[in-house]
């Protein structure tokens, strides 16, 4: 037999193999079956995790969540847990799980305090991996977290130990993505300065945050200018807010102070609107190093 190339040409158009329609059966797939998305929020308390998740995901995550009093956050030990929301979108189907770390950096003494965390990732991990392996492979839940949202304070001089001590461990587990929480108590000058002192400082901890993918080369000017603009402003400052305000006459979610309304997401203008979710989908669960790491017994 001889082995050459067939032609899938106009002539004979019906002995194709077909692959070219492969990316829409696959995309259809997806669709029908919808995506899972593991995001996970961790940084002190108090600094807007759950309100920036409800602003971005127009939802109520944390209905039944119980705040702690002064006295119980000194001695509460970190927990994780997860809140799950179904969300569909001109029939795309979400399944959001929101991984959550509350009584991180609570206690009077935090050492250590990014070991519970470290050990959830690995557990999905692991399960993962033995799941993937098993005889039951089509209906593997996949718990492993895409991404983790890592909130430092506004109110310091860049990162503090515990941030750096925690991004430290977590990098080589899952995809860090920094932001400045509460981005409207700072001047935009402030600001500035504290994204500056944050990078200096990741740069000199030797921290590996979340690279985003280079942008496709045939993509317009447009869209590589915004691409750029947004990769040079890690980390994110973000504003959240779960009030709907109104401003010149449009109804907008943000804070409202004495001197004017502070729209939310302003510090973040592409996330959640089509260009940055793209670039969260562009996350994998796994990131690069994690083939490299020892595998963990159990
Ligand atoms: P979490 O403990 O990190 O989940 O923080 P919360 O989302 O519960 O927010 C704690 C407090 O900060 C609440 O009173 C929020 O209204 C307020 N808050 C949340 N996000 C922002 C923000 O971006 N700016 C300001 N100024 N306050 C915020």
């Amino acid at each position: 037999q001889s082995c050459g190339t067939r032609s899938t040409g106009e002539s004979d158009d019906k002995e194709y193999v077909g692959f070219a329609t492969l990316p829409n059966q696959v995309h259809r797939k997806s669709v029908k079956k919808g995506f899972d998305f593991t995001l996970m929020v961790a940084g002190e308390s108090g600094l807007g995790k759950s309100t920036l998740v409800n602003s971005l995901f127009l939802t109520d995550m944390y209905r039944d969540r119980k705040l702690l009093n002064a006295e119980e956050r000194i001695t509460q030990t970190v927990e994780i847990t997860k809140h799950v929301v179904d969300i569909e979108e001109k029939g795309v189907k979400l399944r959001l799980t929101i991984v959550d770390t509350p009584g991180f950096g609570d206690a009077v003494n935090n050492t250590e305090c990014w070991k519970p965390v470290a050990d959830y990732i690995d557990q999905q991990f692991e399960q993962y991996f033995r799941d993937e392996s098993g005889l039951n492979r089509k209906n593997i839940q996949d718990n492993r977290v895409h991404c983790c949202i890592y909130f430092i304070s506004p109110f310091g001089h860049g990162l503090r130990p515990l941030d750096v001590e925690f991004m430290r461990a977590l990098h080589q587990r899952v995809n860090i993505v920094p932001v400045l929480a509460k981005a409207d108590t700072l001047t935009p000058a402030e600001v500035e300065r504290m994204k500056n002192k944050i990078r200096e400082e990741i740069d000199h901890y030797g921290i590996r945050i979340y690279q985003f993918p280079e942008c496709d080369s045939d993509e317009d000017e447009e869209f590589k200018l915004q691409d750029q603009a947004l990769k040079e402003s890690i980390p994110f400052a973000v504003i959240g807010s779960n009030t709907v305000v109104e401003a010149k006459g449009r109804r907008v979610r943000g804070r409202l102070y004495p001197w004017g309304i502070v729209e939310g997401n302003a510090g973040l203008p592409l996330w959640g609107q089509g260009h940055g979710w793209d670039r969260l989908w562009a996350l994998t669960p796994r990131p690069p190093q994690w083939r490299t790491r020892p595998t963990a017994t159990s």
